[in-house]
C-alpha cells in the first residue's frame, strides 16, 4: 500500500536520516505522495473516530485494531460496519480491499499481531512473552500480566493448586495443576 508506506518513509527520512523528504525524494514526486497519503491519512482518521466509540472488551483491542494492517492487502484502514452493536457481532473491513471479517474470527489475529514484536523480544531478552495461549480458547491472546485472555476474558490458575508452585506460563491449564503435579496425578489412577 504506497500511501502506508510513505508515511512510514517520510518518518523515516526526517527522524533517522535526518533529511528533508522533499529534497530527497525530489518535488514531483513528492507532492503526488503526499496527496496519496493525505487521503491516507483522512481515511485512518475516519476509521479511528468509528473504531472509539465501540465499547471493546478491554484497552487492548481498541489499540490492537488501531494498529492492525489488513492481512490480503496490507492496508491499515480497518474499519467497522456498525458502531451500535456489542463487540461480539461487529463485523471489521478492509476500507481497501474490502475484505470482511467477523470479530471472532479477526480479533484473535489483530490481538496476537499487536503483541508479536514484543513476545520475539521479550524471549530473545530471556523473559516470558507478553501474551501465551489461552487455556480455554486456545488462542494466543493471553495476557499473563493482566492474567486474562484478551479475547475470551478467561483468567486462570497461575499457582499450582496442589504445590503451591508456580505454574510455567506454556503450561497453564483450566485445572489449575502443574504439569508435574497432573503427571503423579495419572500415575495414581
Ligand atoms: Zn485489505
Ligand atoms: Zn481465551
Ligand atoms: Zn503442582
Amino acid at each position: 500500500m504506497i500511501a502506508d508506506s510513505f508515511v512510514v518513509i517520510r518518518d523515516f527520512i526526517r527522524t533517522h536520516l535526518d533529511e528533508d523528504p522533499l529534497a530527497l525524494l525530489g518535488g514531483e514526486t513528492y507532492s503526488t505522495l503526499t496527496e496519496v497519503a493525505e487521503v491516507y491519512e483522512k481515511e485512518k482518521a475516519e476509521c479511528e473516530k468509528r473504531l472509539v466509540t465501540i465499547n471493546w472488551r478491554n484497552e487492548w483491542v481498541e489499540e490492537a485494531i488501531k494498529e492492525f494492517h489488513c492481512p490480503e492487502c496490507g492496508s491499515g484502514l480497518i474499519d467497522v460496519e456498525s458502531t451500535d452493536e456489542p463487540d461480539e457481532k461487529i463485523e471489521l473491513f478492509c476500507r481497501d480491499c474490502e475484505k470482511h471479517w467477523s470479530s471472532c474470527e479477526i480479533l484473535p489475529v489483530v490481538i496476537n499481531d499487536l503483541f508479536a514484536s514484543d513476545n520475539i523480544e521479550s524471549i530473545h531478552d530471556g523473559g516470558n512473552p507478553v501474551t501465551t495461549t489461552c487455556p480455554i480458547c486456545s488462542n494466543d491472546t493471553y495476557h499473563l500480566e493482566d492474567d486474562e485472555c484478551l479475547f475470551c476474558g478467561g483468567s486462570v490458575e497461575r499457582v499450582c493448586r496442589w504445590c503451591a508452585t508456580e505454574i510455567p506460563e506454556s503450561e497453564l491449564n483450566e485445572d489449575g495443576i502443574c504439569a508435574h503435579c497432573q503427571h503423579m496425578l495419572e500415575k495414581d489412577d
